[in-house]
């Protein structure tokens, strides 16, 4: 791993080539209703049979649709990092089910009221609004530009990156469904891999605009600058090609990819896999060369763990499968200052471990009030020092105290 002076480089495994393989499971699918404490109508009786594609619930009035094809045993739980999530078990039949017409309107999106019902009808959440798109939508309706976030920005998500690079002509149509629906003039791409590739759509598609993004982690920190500052609703990759399939094919979202990556992985590639998938059934289509330790969704920076018979929600974007816990141990602080040398606010980590922070100053780079929550400082730890949890909690702890001043 090579160190910048502020953000951290890719990691080596992923100048591998990636590709999104399309993998149909055999296992049972527990199909992602909604968290727990949100209000669901069920639609279909226990011991029913259900077709790919049909709706068998409504959640916050938001349409879900089966993933597979078999038979409905019941509704479970889940807990997937601080959450719980309630899901359809559906006893896989293994059917293929050949696509059809599943979503009521006709019509490609012209205007921003019918955008919005094909998001609504389509179910289609987009993951770095971390929501169903309908729901986060009404504040962007007035933005002036789109971001397509389609960066490989390792080690937290490379979806975007493998999507982009696999369905770009779905994805620009997609793309251009959205702004024209909007009546956006300016879309803009930021990419890293397959630059050329994207100058080529630079022609194709003249008010589309390229912007190679920083190979500095995290990007997704230089796009959310750009989008403040050019009033723009970022979006993946992802979600433009589910706007292409709802509009074009009339298809709902039901499936998801997701990168599966991390030393114990002998090959790391993106798998599109229906949602609701256990995660073991997902490791499974991959090889693993050495015993498999610890699984995180989303990331090692702030990701969290899951086990193998959790499931892959329509939130989750990776799966870093990691071999060595030993390497995980924490250990003494050896004053490295790798932590400060990445951290893209300018902040000093490790102090946070030291009484003069503790004791408050005013030199900029004890301000944990800026710290972003990357977790870019734990990442490159040589002692495994889990630095951005201890400044939440410092954080937590000065907050409760000024509150009681
Ligand atoms: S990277 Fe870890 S070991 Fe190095 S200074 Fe920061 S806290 Fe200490
Ligand atoms: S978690 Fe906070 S302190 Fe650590 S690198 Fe990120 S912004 Fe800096």
């Amino acid at each position: 791993m090579r160190l910048f002076s502020k953000g951290i480089k890719l990691h080596k495994d992923l100048d591998i080539d990636f590709s999104v393989s399309t993998q149909n499971v055999s296992g049972d699918v527990y199909t992602f209703l909604c968290y727990a404490g949100q209000e669901y109508e069920l639609l279909i009786k226990e011991g029913s049979r259900v077709e790919k594609y049909t709706k068998i619930a409504v959640a916050d009035g938001i349409p879900i649709y089966a993933s597979v094809t078999g038979e409905f045993c019941g509704v479970c739980t889940f807990e997937s990092g601080d959450v719980t999530v309630i899901a359809a078990h559906i006893k896989n039949s293994g059917e293929y089910t050949p696509p059809f017409s599943a979503l009521s309107h006709t019509d490609i999106p012209s205007s921003p009221a019918e955008l919005l019902d094909l998001f609504k009808n389509a179910a289609i959440i987009d993951t770095f609004n971390k929501d169903y798109l309908c729901n986060t939508f009404g504040k962007y309706l007035t933005c002036d530009s789109l971001l397509l976030f389609a960066v490989d920005d390792n080690p937290y998500v490379v979806t975007s990156c493998a999507v982009m690079c696999d369905f770009e002509e779905e994805v620009l149509e997609g793309l251009s469904i959205i702004t024209r629906s909007l009546k956006i003039k300016n879309a803009v791409i930021m990419m890293q891999k397959n630059f050329k590739t994207a100058q080529f759509f630079k022609k194709r598609y003249a008010d589309i605009k390229v912007m190679r993004a920083t190979d500095k982690y995290p990007a997704r920190l230089n796009a959310l600058i750009y989008a403040k500052k050019n009033n723009s609703l970022i979006i993946t990759p992802e979600t433009c090609r589910a706007v292409y399939r709802a509009a074009v094919f009339k298809e709902p979202c039901v499936t998801k990819t997701v990168t599966v990556w991390g030393d114990a992985i002998q090959k790391p590639a993106a798998a599109q896999i229906p949602i609701g998938t256990t995660c073991g059934e997902l490791l499974d289509m991959f090889e693993s060369h050495t015993q498999i330790g610890k699984i995180v969704a989303n990331g090692v920076m702030n990701g969290y763990l899951i086990m193998p018979n959790d499931i892959i929600t329509p939130f989750i974007d990776s799966i870093t499968v990691m071999s060595d816990c030993a390497k995980m141990q924490q250990k003494g602080c050896i004053t490295c200052g790798r932590c400060t040398a990445v951290c893209p606010v300018g902040l000093a980590p490790y102090y946070v471990l030291r009484r003069a922070a503790r004791e408050g100053s005013s030199k900029a780079y004890f301000n944990f009030d800026l710290c972003l929550k990357c977790g870019c400082c734990s990442y490159v730890c040589p002692a495994n020092i889990p630095l951005d949890t201890y400044i939440k909690l410092y954080n937590d702890e000065r907050s409760k105290a000024d509150a009681q001043k």
